[in-house]
């Protein structure tokens, strides 16, 4: 509990970004701090044992890759980075999702994810539930089975977890 209440500590709230009125939630200061990054990853690493076989860990741009690859290297399997569109050379699998104002689409390289797989999806935070959503939909499209969602910090009051309410999704940390 103590050590969780020192990475929650190094979370650092950042009025007015990116946008006026928005609150960011900051985690560089914990990926700067080794023993914090050490604690998330294990932590993450308990999420796994708890999803059954994990065969492969998805991240989502940019920070889930920051996360996502320390913890596939822990667990000793692989990982895929599911990308923002048009950074993946083809061929890809694509998923386009609405955001507040337009759309947005993330992509997978094809061929990399063994269909039947059972995917472990990581992302630093799951505020509307939208990424996480294209997300899941992205390795079902590619044929891998979403073993669970995994995220360092929900937002609690944006609701994301309504989106997935038909999956396995875990949060190390919650704010309201
Ligand atoms: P959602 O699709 O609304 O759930 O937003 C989640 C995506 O946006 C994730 O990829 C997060 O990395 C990013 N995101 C949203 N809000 C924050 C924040 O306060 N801090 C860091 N990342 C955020």
């Amino acid at each position: 509990p103590e050590r969780a209440a020192q990475v929650r500590d190094l979370i650092t709230d950042v009025p007015d970004f990116p946008l006026p009125g928005i609150l960011f939630r900051d985690i560089t200061p914990l990926l700067a701090d080794g023993p914090a990054l050490a604690d998330v990853v294990e932590a993450f690493a308990g999420v796994a044992d708890g999803v059954g076989s994990v065969d492969v860990v998805a991240g989502m741009e940019a920070r889930g890759f920051l996360l996502g690859a320390p913890l596939a290297t822990r667990l000793g399997v692989g990982f895929l980075p599911l990308r923002k569109a048009g950074k993946l050379p083809p061929p890809t699998e694509r998923v386009e999702y609405e955001l507040e104002y337009g759309s947005a689409a993330i992509e997978l390289r094809a061929g990399t994810l063994t269909p039947g797989a059972r995917v472990l999806l990581v992302d630093d935070v799951l505020a509307t539930g939208g990424t996480a959503q294209a997300a899941a939909r992205l390795v079902e499209q590619c044929g891998g089975v979403v073993a669970g969602l995994a995220f360092l910090l929900e937002l609690v009051a944006l609701g994301g977890r309504d989106k997935l309410r038909d999956r396995t999704v875990d949060t190390l940390l919650r704010v309201e």
